[in-house]
């Protein structure tokens, strides 16, 4: 059992690790930007109350509500493919988001921060094309799928993420710096507690030497 927190801005490659991690160590990817994508396009919330505004507050960068992503992320570490383990990837992106799993008293292995300079991120996101159904990111320039637009697994089309421009990336580094850098702090207090292990990763490199220091870490905790 391996519970994983990604940390970091977004374009940090916090995600592209946790499909990487996930695979080799068969546990669930939980990404709440996801969710939500998924839950805008097919409106299934399995009965959890939502407001479609939501989606706007995304298109402009800004973050969700507390409320509704901690009830998201609670109904989703209860299902089955949890058992193992899971990698929450952009939960929690607040301190009362990181308080709600705690006082629930669902307990974390690792939190893994992505260091990362705020022009890489900007680079990296202009230019990011998804697949919506499994997440899988691709870069036009960088990580380039085997033909133009279309995803390599299922042959299906990639969008590009409405959130993905230069306006609301810069929102999103806003709301990174203002609201979820301070759980570096909180999380730095968790690991002199000896509740979990906290490490900070430099994310500017490319995706096979991040991976290769993640995997050393795992491996050198014997998971
Ligand atoms: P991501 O796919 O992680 O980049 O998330 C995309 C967007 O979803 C964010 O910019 C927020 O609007 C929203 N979002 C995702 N996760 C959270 C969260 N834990 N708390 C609040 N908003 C979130």
């Amino acid at each position: 059992m391996i519970r994983v927190i990604f940390l970091g801005p977004p374009g940090s490659g916090k995600g592209t690790q946790a499909h990487l991690i996930s695979n080799k160590y068969n546990i669930a990817n939980i990404s709440t930007g996801e969710i939500l994508r998924k839950l805008s396009l097919y409106n299934q919330s399995n009965g959890i109350d939502f407001d479609n505004t939501f989606v706007n507050t995304m298109n402009a960068g800004h973050l969700i509500d507390d409320e509704l992503i901690i009830k998201l992320i609670i109904q989703r570490i209860q299902q089955a493919d949890c058992s193992n383990g899971f990698i929450l990837d952009g939960f929690p992106r607040t301190i009362n988001q990181a308080l709600s799993i705690k006082q629930k008293n669902i307990s974390i292995d690792f939190v893994m921060e992505f260091n990362v300079s705020d022009i890489v991120v900007i680079d990296r996101i202009i230019g990011r094309q998804i697949h919506i159904n499994s997440g899988r990111t691709y870069h036009v320039k960088y990580n380039p799928p085997k033909h133009y637009g279309i995803d390599d697994m299922t042959g299906e089309k990639l969008i590009f993420r409405t959130d993905d421009n230069v306006e609301a990336v810069q929102q999103r580094l806003d709301q990174y710096y203002k609201y979820t850098k301070p759980l570096s702090k909180f999380y730095e207090k968790e690991l002199e507690l000896g509740n979990l292990l906290y490490f900070s990763v430099n994310a500017n490199r490319k995706v096979s030497q991040i991976y290769k220091e993640l995997i050393n870490i795992f491996k050198l905790h014997k998971f």
